[in-house]
């Protein structure tokens, strides 16, 4: 009923299939949350940024489902680098839980904390205002002194390149458990996840469907594979990703959608073909290569496939 699952270098165990909650309005999170547990997920992809934390929390009291058996994530938002736990414990008081089985660190983008703005500040110029004295490597630090009070079980990152996996795993005690990346049938990061794999490190999908919008559910070669098994083009995105033993986010707000993407992911997991993923494999580079999330950091972030301005610092 709850899923498949996947064990995490930190021996404990992640649902394959978790929640999204990104541009979920608390109006609807509660309800969704509560339709998901209903519907047999228990996993739950939530984020301080998100801003809705305090519904998400209310929906998993709502649906009565036991904190034990519920795998909560959260992440460290970027102008919180430098006081991870005040972050954390944020988290903690609007979920109305006291641990958390994962915690992210958001982006690899630490902010100015005293900037114009508590959540994206800016300079004159108008590009966000990166801490550039502030290494990532003391993040994780502080991450790393939370598993150890015991208010967060495993910890991770998130958006991280192979560079920024780099600056922190050289002083790292625990390695990171999980990275939670842009990853479907157009942006699959072959790469990325090999290089993830060398590590022992989970890839987690976000945007599994390609975000708001989007233009996958709507692409011939993923139709043409979703009419050939009687699946939706949901479920083959979906069931694409659990082929390739990657965690999926998918996020809705409407209830059939949430059934449906549960069952169907797992549907599809068992009907397609070795040919089938392979075909996927290759759409990005048969030239349908696309990100959807793409924020406006004046950094290097160390993607080949994210261009961007900014040159790699010496
Ligand atoms: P998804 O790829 O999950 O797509 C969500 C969109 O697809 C919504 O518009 C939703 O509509 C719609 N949808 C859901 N199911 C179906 C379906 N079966 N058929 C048709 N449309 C459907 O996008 P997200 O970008 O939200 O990514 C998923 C999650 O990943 C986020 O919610 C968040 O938890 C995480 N994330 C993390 C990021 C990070 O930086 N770490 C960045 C982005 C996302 P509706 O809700 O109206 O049903």
């Amino acid at each position: 009923m709850s899923g498949p699952s996947i064990k995490l270098s930190s021996g404990y165990d992640i649902p394959l299939i978790g929640l999204g909650t990104w541009q979920s309005k608390p109006e609807e999170v509660v309800n969704a949350v509560h339709s998901a547990l209903e519907a047999g997920y228990r996993h739950i992809d939530c984020a301080w940024g998100y801003g809705n934390e305090k519904d998400v929390g209310e929906g998993i009291r709502k649906s009565g489902v036991p904190r034990s058996e519920i795998f909560i994530t959260s992440k460290l938002w970027s102008t919180y680098h430098r006081r991870v736990e005040e972050c954390l414990d944020q988290s903690l008081t609007n979920l109305g839980v006291d641990y958390l089985d994962l915690y992210l660190i958001h982006w690899p983008v630490p902010l100015n904390q005293n900037g114009n703005h508590p959540m994206i500040p800016t300079l004159p110029d108008g590009t966000r205002d990166v801490d550039k004295e502030w290494k990532l490597s003391d993040t994780w630090k502080q991450l790393e002194a939370l598993v150890a009070k015991g208010k967060i079980r495993s910890i991770g990152v998130s958006n991280f390149s192979e560079y920024n996996l780099e600056k922190i795993l050289p002083t790292a005690t625990i390695v990171p458990a999980v990275n939670q990346l842009e990853l479907h049938v157009f942006n699959p990061q072959h790469k990325l996840l090999a290089y993830l794999k060398s590590k022992n490190i989970i890839p987690q999908a976000y945007s599994p469907l390609g975000s708001t919008g989007s233009p996958l559910l709507k692409d011939e070669d993923i139709v043409s594979i979703s009419e050939k098994h009687s699946l939706s083009a949901a479920d083959v995105l979906l069931g694409y990703l659990l082929a390739k033993q990657i965690v999926i986010l998918p996020k809705s707000v409407t209830p059939a959608r949430i059934v449906a993407n549960f069952k169907g992911a797992q549907e599809a997991l068992s009907k397609l073909t070795p040919e089938d993923v392979a075909k996927l494999d290759g759409l990005a580079a048969a030239g349908k290569q696309k990100r959807f999330i793409t924020p406006p950091w004046p950094v290097y972030l160390g993607f080949e496939d994210w261009p961007q301005p900014y040159p790699k610092p010496e």
